[in-house]
């Protein structure tokens, strides 16, 4: 069952010249208070109070904040804005993934234009996985990647990285004293729906580094949001620069969109190669801080009939990888209209699948998810570029 809910939730966090305090750290909020007139001790107690509130209670409306005296509730209200997205259309799968279309206006920054951008959520028996977007669009041009036909409009900020896992939490009962839409949804043994964040909706994140490293240090927070850092997958075409940094100083469990396992084919699918190639993507990964057989890389390889799942890739790719604690994802190429490439049939996948598994990788192929919602990889591409797209041509046309 396919269901769009209409526009439904107001957006009540727009007024013009609020300072947005989802994406800022508890110092910044602190600092902002400062500005306000509170002494330094107050307000790093009123920080501490607000992020507990934002990201342990999910509250978006100062006057709940029942710790905080009415009158500087109210001032508070004034100045600071605790964002949440409108929520364009909120899509379920037959299977149960969720995509929702978000739309953000910034309340910094309240003429700016707003843009739309796609989360999913996919329940699956042990987990729960939230698929979060870095950028709005993308620079690159990856030959089998809906958003890669998409150009960037623009990176989004912390608050928006962050915004996406509090409004997913909310419509999915994540916060106390919510319900949860559906029985069945918080896997056994875990205490919420979303357990796992991977950031592999829309966008580069490695082009969004400083944003990203933001929002990700928050959202692992021990007295916040809290998902611990192996639950967060950071997911790169090889912007090899900023993968140590990552490591270092973010620390999340990196994915590797490899998908081919020489060169030429590789500069076609992932055009970021070009720029760097295989040699060093593969010497950035063994040089990943905190790798070791129990903190593993993933790498993705996306299945595409007659390009590169051939037995002879598969031999390629367990050679290239060796001595990398790694584990291998196939993703079955989810087609989008007017892709280039076909899935490889099942039995070349499953083909492919046991050379890798007979080399010691654990090589599970991902079951493509919220297919009927255009929610699996590779397929989100959101309404911004569509109208702007529209204007373009209306432009062109007058
Ligand atoms: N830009 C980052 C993260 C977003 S893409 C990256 O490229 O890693 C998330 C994953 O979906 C990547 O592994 C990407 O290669 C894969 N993907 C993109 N289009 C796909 C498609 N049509 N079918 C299957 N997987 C796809
Ligand atoms: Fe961008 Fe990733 Fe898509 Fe490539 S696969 S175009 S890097 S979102």
């Amino acid at each position: 069952m396919t269901l769009t809910l209409a526009p439904a939730l107001p957006n009540a966090t727009t007024a013009p010249t609020r300072r947005e305090l989802v994406g800022l750290d508890p110092a910044e909020i602190a600092a902002a208070l400062v500005e306000t007139g509170l002494g330094d001790k107050e307000a790093r107690m009123r920080a501490k109070q607000l992020w507990n509130w934002i990201y342990v209670n999910g509250i978006t409306d100062f006057m709940a904040m029942t710790n905080i005296a009415k009158p500087m509730r109210e001032a508070l209200a004034d100045g600071f804005a605790i964002a949440r997205p409108e929520i364009v259309s909120e899509q379920i799968s037959s299977d149960g993934t969720r995509k929702w279309l978000f739309r953000f206006r910034e309340a910094d920054r309240p003429n700016a234009s707003p843009v739309d951008i796609e989360t999913v959520y996919i329940p699956e028996e042990d987990r729960g996985t939230l698929c979060v977007s870095s950028q709005v669009g993308c620079t690159l041009t990856c030959s089998f990647c809906h958003t890669g036909t998409q150009r960037l409009v623009r990176n989004l900020t912390a608050g928006e990285i962050l915004a996406q896992i509090l409004a997913a939490r909310d419509r999915l009962g994540d916060f106390p004293g919510l319900s949860r839409p559906v029985d069945g949804l918080v896997p056994e043994g875990e205490s919420r729906a979303i357990t796992n964040i991977v950031m592999m909706g829309m966008g580069e994140p490695l082009y969004n580094y400083d944003n990203v490293k933001k929002a990700l240090l928050i959202a692992s927070s021990g007295d916040g949001i809290s998902l611990s850092k192996r639950r967060i997958t950071l997911s790169t075409s090889g912007v090899v620069p900023y993968i140590e940094p990552a490591g270092r100083e973010i620390g999340v469990s990196l994915a590797i969109s490899l998908h081919a396992v020489r060169n030429d084919l590789r500069s076609e699918l992932v055009p970021i190669n070009k720029k760097w190639p295989l040699e060093e993507l593969i010497a950035a990964c063994r040089a990943y801080p905190g790798l070791n057989n129990a903190r593993r890389i993933t790498f993705e390889y996306v299945m595409l009939k007659s390009i590169n799942d051939s037995d002879s890739d598969a031999r390629e790719l367990v050679r290239l990888l060796a001595g990398i604690p790694a584990k291998i994802n196939l993703i079955p190429f989810n087609p989008w209209p007017g892709s280039p490439y076909e899935c490889s049939d099942w039995d070349r996948i499953e083909g492919f699948a046991d050379i890798v598994n007979r080399a010691g990788y654990a090589s599970p192929v991902r079951t493509p998810r919220g297919r009927d919602i255009s929610a699996a990889c590779g397929q989100l591409k959101s309404e911004t570029e569509r109208l702007s797209r529209k204007q373009r041509e209306a432009l062109e046309g007058a």
